[in-house]
């Protein structure tokens, strides 16, 4: 008999495909995410849930699924929706899809970062206002990246593409991490320094830690003060990271000059957000991984985590909580 497994949303057909190989699936086919009740009906019985992160996975839902549950298998690198100490506890490995996605979401932070460097969104609206009428010496005039410091906060995998990326637009690079050397940072053309010291001279802040307890609100009140009056927030990690309302604050009362964020909290961002009306907020919808390569890839990777899981193998990329 196939094991049983559920899938949460429509992935790229490549993985489904792998999944339909190995397992008897069920897929949630709507479009909008299934609600936390539903998934709890859903995997009741299942060996193996492969999930995203619209979902969260709690020790409730383990539980709901039964003891039989072998495997939890998320289509991305981030598991802050998943309790993955529960998981262990019960048994019961997690795997994610770290690497595959790295060059995606760096192009996508430095996308942001030229975009909001360069005020893109602001130009593309002053055209549709009707406010084109010349070329004007003194309109909308954006930061030089040439010769300015960038501070990339979590120097692991997209923190370190990220590096790669501003390396070649000529740009000092500060990069503040959990255990990081000075020689690991040399070697990404980075000097390491304390958040504090990235914070008061970057002109360029970008997040890639996890969202973790200890990450949450990194970016609060506080740490916004320390950041230069020019500076620019680029956050395509996770929006739990930044507390919004004092970003709102801070981008609002110039205590710095522009936010671009792939990741709000809560997702999908309220329209009566505030962060909203502002033209220096510049805000996509949590697009980091989304190209169509990166995408097959991911879903491949998490197909191949669950049916490995489902025979009781090593998951190829299982999370590890340090
Ligand atoms: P990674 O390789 O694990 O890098 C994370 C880095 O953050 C590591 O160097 C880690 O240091 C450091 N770190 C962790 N906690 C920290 C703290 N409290 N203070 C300072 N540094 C800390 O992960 P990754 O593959 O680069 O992915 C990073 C994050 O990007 C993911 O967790 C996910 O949330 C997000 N992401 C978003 C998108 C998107 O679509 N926008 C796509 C992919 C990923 P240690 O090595 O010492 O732990």
């Amino acid at each position: 008999m196939k094991p049983k497994v559920f899938v949460t949303r429509q992935i790229p057909e490549i993985g489904l495909a792998r999944v339909r190989e190995v397992c008897e699936m069920t897929l949630w086919e709507n479009e909008l995410p299934a609600s936390y009740e539903h998934l709890i009906e859903r995997v009741r019985g299942m060996d193996g849930i492969l999930c995203t992160l619209t979902e969260r996975i709690d020790a409730a839902l383990m539980d709901a699924a039964g003891s039989q549950l072998k495997v939890i298998s998320q289509m991305a690198v981030g598991y802050d929706n998943i309790d993955v100490r529960a998981a262990h506890a019960r048994g019961v490995p997690v795997g994610n899809t770290p690497g595959v996605l790295t060059d995606a979401t760096a192009d996508l932070a430095f996308a942001l970062l030229l975009s909001a460097a360069r005020r893109l969104s602001e130009s593309v609206q002053y055209i549709r206002d009707g406010q084109w009428i010349t070329w004007k010496p003194l309109d909308l005039l954006g930061a030089d990246l040439s010769g300015a410091t960038l501070g990339i906060v979590g120097l692991g995998r997209i923190g370190q593409a990220v590096a790669k990326r501003a390396s070649g637009f000529d740009m000092r690079i500060l990069a503040n991490s959990r255990n990081l050397s000075d020689e690991q940072a040399w070697e990404h053309n980075a000097t390491r320094v304390e958040l504090s010291t990235l914070l008061r001279e970057s002109d360029f802040v970008s997040l890639h830690i996890p969202l973790s307890p200890e990450t949450r609100h990194l970016i609060n009140r506080e740490t916004l003060a320390q950041m230069k009056r020019n500076a620019i927030l680029i956050n395509t990690t996770r929006g739990g990271t930044v507390d919004q309302l004092a970003l709102y604050e801070a981008l609002r009362d110039g205590i710095i000059a522009g936010a671009a964020l792939d990741v709000t909290d809560p997702e999908p961002i309220p329209l009566d957000d505030p962060l909203l009306t502002l033209p220096n907020a510049l805000i996509v919808p949590h697009i980091g991984s989304a190209t169509v390569k990166t995408r097959n890839k991911m879903a491949l990777m998490a197909a191949e985590n669950l049916i490995a899981g489902v025979k009781g193998r090593l998951l190829p990329n299982e999370v590890k909580v340090k």
